[in-house]
């Protein structure tokens, strides 16, 4: 299984939760040879992968949209805050999958800040991507 051995390949030495989550959800990438796209359509395709897994094998219901200079990650329904209140955003371990979703399909990081959520009083929990990969 070229893609198991991929994904081994890839793990660091203690993977942590969300970097094991993250590279089960770009599993798919890799049978569809993520690795030879250019990066920003690595980058596309890795987080309409997410949502696609997200939206169907879970109760969370995700979106993506494209702008500019980042994609927001939308999660509609989320099962990380649901039925909880804060002050802030709480979900960061939906924005560790992102994190390391993305890093596990490019290798670099990306910014990926959470700038709404449910548990805060919005109607939608978001994450803010930004195009251009941290230095
Ligand atoms: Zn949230």
């Amino acid at each position: 299984m070229a893609a198991i051995d991929a994904l081994q390949s890839r793990q660091p030495r203690t993977p942590s939760l969300a970097w094991e989550i993250g590279a089960l959800s770009g599993f798919g990438a890799v049978a569809l040879g993520f690795q030879a796209l250019p990066l920003n359509a690595k980058v596309k395709m890795g987080l309409l992968a997410m949502v696609t897994i997200f939206s169907t094998l879970s109760d969370q219901l995700t979106d993506l949209e494209e702008h500019d200079d980042h994609y927001a990650y939308i999660i509609r329904r989320c099962p990380v805050c649901m039925g909880r209140h804060s002050d802030a955003p709480l979900c960061e371990m939906a924005g560790a999958m992102l994190d390391e979703g993305l890093r596990w399909l490019t290798q670099i990081r990306y910014s990926v800040i959470e700038t709404r959520c449910h548990a805060a009083g919005d109607d939608e929990c978001r994450f803010v991507i930004a195009k251009t990969p941290l230095k």
